[in-house]
């Protein structure tokens, strides 16, 4: 059973260029980045984390998941193109500094909804200036894009499974030193994960993580070429049939595999139905919860209006998807536009 755990650390530790023994095993993302948002980790020789700042398009886990007792969180804006404005993290930095105070600054990757990576070395280099932490949630990214926890600079990132096609119920965090200690531990009990998150690993599980770790490391760069071509095959044809088509992130490099569009006046509570009808999964760019629709936080964040979030559809393309599947989606949006302006007419 170790040996199935310890080669699974082996195998999600090459794959973002990390130690094995920096490799904290956690059930989940969400788990991992709970573990991470904790203004209590000790770095020798540097100062105590005081402040805290995340992006304003983070998964829920990382803005729901700081430490209880920080109720103080900066939301980092970002720009219509949904990339962190760096300027608006250079002044809190400032202030911070001011302040004789340092923190801790959370930034993903790269986003859920749209696919916008962020210039997260960029982020790392400037957080560290100013004497802070950096945790970057990779979740989406790994196996999707390279990742090395090196490269970033990160301190802490966050892994998920079942993104990169492993199981469910597996997850980590992974340290970018061995000399940062984090004094509560997420779950208390025994002594397992550095102490961090107690109780017996779910071993297939894990095992099936590092599996499924090796395997999008070696198949990244195909991964990412098939993804791509599919991925503009797929914006081309909807830019033929819907002109007014807006296109969120355009402008920034998103992940091969995400594409997050809205046509205005196809709202996607409508056009997600419809799909599924005809066998197609997508998500629309706002969630529902307790029977109301709430428009996307990411979306409202890039400055999109509510009319527009509301017609937010987002496609992920998955490691087996196929240029029949391709077009049979556009073939479906083009007859669900035509039934819907048909309708609307006789309506007129
Ligand atoms: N972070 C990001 C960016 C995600 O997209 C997700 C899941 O969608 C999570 C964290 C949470 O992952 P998990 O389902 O493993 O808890």
């Amino acid at each position: 059973m170790r040996k199935l755990v310890e080669a699974a650390r082996h195998e999600v530790a090459d794959l973002v260029d990390a130690l094995a023994k920096n490799v904290v095993f956690c059930a989940s993302a969400t788990e991992a980045n709970n573990l991470a948002l904790n203004l209590d980790w000790q770095r020798p020789g540097k100062p105590s984390l005081r402040r805290m700042a995340v992006s304003s398009v983070e998964h829920a886990s990382v803005t729901n998941g700081a430490h209880p007792q920080n109720t103080d969180i900066a939301l980092l804006p970002v720009d219509g193109q949904g990339v962190l404005d760096l300027g608006a993290l250079d002044a809190l930095l400032n202030e911070w500094r001011e302040n004789g105070e340092t923190g801790l600054v959370s930034v993903m990757l790269a986003n859920n909804e749209t696919g916008v990576v962020q210039p997260v070395g960029e982020i790392a280099a400037r957080v560290h200036a100013n004497g802070g932490l950096f945790h970057c949630d990779a979740a989406q990214a790994v196996g999707k894009i390279p990742c090395s926890i090196n490269e970033i600079d990160a301190d802490l990132l966050t892994i998920s499974s079942h993104k990169l096609g492993g199981p469910l119920g597996a997850g980590a965090l992974v340290l970018g030193s061995d000399s940062l200690h984090q004094p509560n531990a997420l779950i208390r009990g025994g002594g397992q994960e550095k102490g961090l998150r107690a109780g017996t690993e779910n071993v297939p599980a894990l095992a099936g993580f590092g599996v499924a770790a090796r395997a999008a490391a070696r198949d990244l760069a195909t991964y990412a070429e098939k993804s791509l071509a599919l991925r503009s095959m797929l914006e081309a044809a909807l830019r033929e049939t819907s002109p007014d088509m807006v296109l969120f992130g355009e402008g920034a490099t998103r992940l091969p595999n995400t594409l997050n569009f809205a046509e205005p006046g196809m709202a996607a509570e409508t056009t997600l139905i419809a799909l599924d009808l005809e066998g197609i999964s997508v998500s629309s760019g706002s969630a529902c919860s307790s029977g109301k629709v709430k428009v996307s936080h990411v979306l409202t964040a890039m400055g999109v209006a509510p009319a527009l979030a509301g017609c937010a559809l987002r496609v992920s393309l998955g490691r087996e998807t196929t240029v029949q599947e391709i077009e049979f989606f556009v073939t479906a949006w083009k007859r669900l536009r035509k039934n819907l302006h048909e309708r609307r007419h006789r309506a007129a």
